[in-house]
């Protein structure tokens, strides 16, 4: 088995064995670009050795490889390890299929020892140079391979600046870098009980194992969880020869996208550091200069990165995020991939593509995560609001867009408790680190003090879709004391902020939020959406602030409006628990006839926003003793409101209590109980079309019945319901259409779904309780076990999130097929939650549903990921 690649034996074909970095440098190594030469191990390799049980150490078919790769490198190079006159240097750097940015590890300068640091000095006639690369190689090789706090030499870098009396690292002397060496070489005395090692083949082996077993480090586990990527890929690593950004003010190192990643505007967008190697950009520790600066201060240069960035966005039809590095003069890319973007970018930019003819509009519809459409409804601050108040910071860069205020921690542990303990927090740092990624989650936006666009903070920030102000050089932040001092003032851990991460502004206190304006760029994004996919999109919503955005966001309807949401106000309330605790036939009649007057408002509001869209209305469906008081207050407060006693109340109270209330009295079993209760509900929905129709409007009625098991219950309310309305409607001489429908939610009426056809004008998967009927996990208290299901890959995905193919998919597919036998054409379609996961919208077009139905902010969400099941 091949386990080495050299970069001129590869191509991007080859990701899932040379990882993502490795196919790339083999590509621009096939086309011709500058690219230092070198070779990558691959992820099976990488597989092979975290499966041994035996052994940490490397096998020897292994060995023999990279020792064979390390001589053809030199001969390639025409340099050698240890060769005072043509010293050859590497770099070993992970690279997963997927990219993970900065949650492995990289070393470079692997090869130097106390020898070839002098060798080096010589070569270069620099030997600030030489002891500066030697000391970034120490700390990095302390971290990644032995493990070593970074906090351990970063102090002694601190201290030496202090005693040098300079702010950056570049302005320290040979003789300062010399005595950091020496510090550091203590470091490893002290915590290790050994010396760093002089054998340069030792270095490397140690270091490719680092990398091996980076794969596993828990931040790249939490990585991985958090953006879906399997635990089983494995890491490749690359191995190759050094450039150095940092031999003088000729040379410098930066990173590059090829159109903005927060806009997407098709410009150059980066930044660079001149005499600096990599780290230093991403790192966030030196603030770096833009990329037009570099026009004027290595003309050259900038004209041969612009014209190889475009040839290379050309060539892979994507925004390219590239690393570049010049080394005296001479330029070289070390990396390329496609970059990542905020969710604005991503669709200007895949919009500009299909307008420069780089792809097609339903390749740009492939490029858009449908998550990323949820990051682009977020909401801005209110503009009325933002203009009074008080921005304590002005200089941030605005690393990643949205709004978001909250109290203010400076660590990742403190974001993560807060968080949990429900408490909205931003995250103050000087700068982030891999480390922080779950504190970074758990906040509401996150700021830094140092660090540019391209820093940890800003790209993870992006990733994730969260709002980040980085490099706010007006802010003092210390961490340790948890405090911020910013011109004028300060703050203390626990006090409230707002971040604006469009403007780059922060403000003190809470902002409240506004929906954000979708720009021309997304609808034509949608209108493409809408114009692929066969599935449509329907909201469930009932009230008319949620329908109105519904429709706003181009909903094709209404799947479900579910009528006991509307019964939560006072005056219904009441009416509904008259109706419950009635002791006779003419109090309940009255009770219900209140509550269908109140209901005709409703619907009438309903059918006016739907014009001719149509409506799902679904009966009532839950359990009657939710409408009971909770506490012993409410007992005494309804108790008197009623005209009964208390005691009389609690007794009916126990009445009505059920062991298990979802699977007890409640959806269509109510009705087959206490028939006039549907009865009066029909005759509200059709009076509320009836003045929508006197307006002119054509409501488009579908009526739905909850909950049916056994096609009787189907039957018999059909035709009660049909002769109540058709009674109606002929009293008051009017034709309305409408339909009767049944939701499908329970197992056993997926089997019966031929005889359920027979009676049904349309279906609706109501997947909630099908899946908790499927598997017995109780909607409501599924949570306390489900969580540790999930970590322990008991499930690999919650069932109440994303469909379950096998189980409730299953159930879908059958009742789908035994209905549309009976009844071709049948209109079927979904209104639990998962009628808004992508995952699940593919499977339920796959399976031929005409809708789904979700709530009204995942509307475009659904319709992207519809129209990309269909392409
Ligand atoms: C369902 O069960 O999926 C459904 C939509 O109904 P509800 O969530 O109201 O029970
Ligand atoms: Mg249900």
């Amino acid at each position: 088995k091949q386990v080495i690649y050299a970069f001129n034996q590869g191509s991007a074909k080859m990701r899932d064995l040379l990882g993502g970095k490795g196919a790339n440098l083999a590509e621009m190594t096939r086309l011709g670009f500058p690219v230092p030469k070198g070779f990558t191990l691959t992820t099976e390799a990488c597989l092979d050795y975290l499966a041994q049980e035996d052994s940490e150490e490397l096998s020897d078919p292994v060995i023999v490889s990279i020792d064979q790769a390390l001589a053809d490198l030199e001969s390639a190079t025409e340099k050698a390890f240890n060769d005072p006159e043509n010293l050859l240097l590497v770099s070993v750097r992970s690279g997963a299929r997927e990219s993970m940015p900065g949650m492995m590890d990289t070393i470079l300068n692997v090869g130097l020892n106390d020898r070839n640091v002098e060798s080096l000095a010589q070569i270069t006639q620099d030997e600030r140079f030489a002891y500066d690369c030697y000391r970034r190689l120490l700390q990095m090789y302390g971290n990644v391979v032995y493990g070593l706090d970074s906090q351990l030499f970063e102090e002694h870098l601190a201290q030496e600046k202090t005693k040098a009396q300079v702010r950056f690292d570049h302005e320290l002397k040979v003789d300062q870098l010399k005595a950091l060496v020496a510090a550091y070489k203590k470091v490893y005395q002290d915590q290790l009980g050994f010396d760093f090692p002089q054998e340069v083949k030792t270095q490397i082996y140690e270091a490719v194992k680092a990398v091996f077993k980076s794969w596993n480090n828990h931040r790249a586990r939490v990585y991985r969880e958090m953006n879906h990527i399997p635990h089983d890929l494995g890491t490749a690593v690359n191995i190759q020869e050094m450039v150095f950004g940092n031999s003088g003010q000729e040379s410098g190192t930066g990173v590059l996208f090829t159109r903005n990643p927060a806009t997407g505007e098709s410009k150059l967008f980066g930044e660079y550091l001149v005499n600096a190697q990599g780290e230093d950009v991403v790192a966030g520790i030196r603030t770096p200069a833009v990329i037009e600066d570099l026009k004027a201060e290595m003309p050259e240069i900038y004209q041969e990165i612009h014209d190889l960035a475009k040839q290379l966005e050309g060539y892979y039809h994507d925004m390219q995020d590239i690393e570049f590095t010049v080394e005296k003069g001479k330029l070289y890319f070390l990396q390329t991939r496609n970059g990542k973007r905020t969710a604005k970018a991503a669709v200007k930019i895949a919009v500009d593509m299909v307008e420069e003819g780089l792809i097609d509009e339903k390749e740009a519809l492939l490029r858009i995560e449908p998550s990323m459409i949820d990051q682009l409804l977020h909401p801005s601050f209110d503009s009325q609001a933002l203009a009074q108040a008080e921005a304590f910071s002005s200089l941030g860069l605005a690393a990643s867009p949205g709004a978001g205020s909250g109290q203010i921690v400076f660590s990742a542990q403190k974001a993560k408790e807060w968080q949990a303990a429900g408490k909205k927090v931003i995250l103050m740092r000087n700068e982030t680190s891999p480390e922080d990624i779950e504190g970074m989650s758990a906040a509401e936006a996150i700021v830094t003090a140092h660090g540019g666009m391209t820093s940890h903070a800003a790209v993870v920030a992006r990733g994730m879709g969260k709002c980040c102000v980085s490099g706010c050089s007006d802010l003092t932040i210390d961490e340790a004391a948890k405090v911020v001092y910013y011109p004028g003032g300060h703050l203390q851990e626990g006090d409230t902020i707002s971040v604006d991460g469009s403007q780059g502004k922060l403000y003190l206190g809470e902002i409240p939020t506004a929906l954000s304006n979708t720009d021309e760029n997304y609808q034509k994004m949608m209108d493409w959406a809408r114009k692929y996919s066969r599935l449509k999109v329907r909201m469930n919503a009932e009230t008319p602030e949620d329908i109105q955005t519904g429709f706003s966001f181009g909903a094709d309807g209404i799947g479900l409006v579910r009528t006991e949401h509307m019964f939560f106000k006072t005056e219904r309330l009441r009416e509904i628990r008259r109706f419950i605790l009635s002791v006779d036939e003419d109090q309940r009649q009255a009770a219900l006839e209140k509550i269908r007057d109140y209901q005709v408002e409703d619907f009438t509001k309903i059918f006016q926003l739907s014009q001719e869209a149509p409506a799902v209305i679904r009966l009532l469906d839950p359990p009657l003793h939710e409408f009971m008081p909770k506490s012993d207050r409410e007992v005494a407060a309804v108790a008197a409101d009623q005209g009964i006693s208390e005691a009389e109340l609690r007794s009916r109270m126990v009445q009505l209590a059920e062991v298990n209330p979802m699977l007890g009295h409640r959806g269509c079993r109510l009705a087959m109980t206490y028939p006039e209760l549907y009865d009066r509900q029909v005759e509200a929905i059709i009076y509320g079309a009836i003045a929508a129709r006197a307006e002119g409007l054509d409501p488009q009625v579908e009526i739905m019945i909850p909950l049916v098991s056994v096609e009787p219950e189907l039957e018999r309310l059909r035709k009660r319901l049909s002769q109540v309305i058709d009674r109606l409607l002929a009293q008051e001489n009017v034709t309305i259409a409408y339909t009767i429908g049944t939701m499908i939610e329970i197992p056993r009426a997926c089997f019966i779904a031929d005889q359920l056809a027979q009676e049904a004008d349309f279906f609706s998967f109501g997947t909630n309780d099908l899946t908790q009927m499927t598997y017995g996990f109780s909607r409501d208290d599924a949570g306390k076990f489900i969580n540790q299901y999930l970590e322990d890959g008991t499930l690999a995905q919650d069932p109440f999130q994303t469909i379950d193919p096998e189980g409730v998919g299953a159930l879908v597919e059958v009742a789908v097929e035994k209905a549309r036998q009976a009844k071709a054409g049948l209109k079927i379609g979904v209104c639990g939650e998962l009628g808004g996961d992508p995952a699940s919208i593919h499977f339920f077009d796959q399976v031929g549903l005409d809708y789904v139905s979700c709530s009204p902010y995942r509307v475009p969400l659904a319709q992207l990921a519809a129209a990309q099941s269909a392409i």
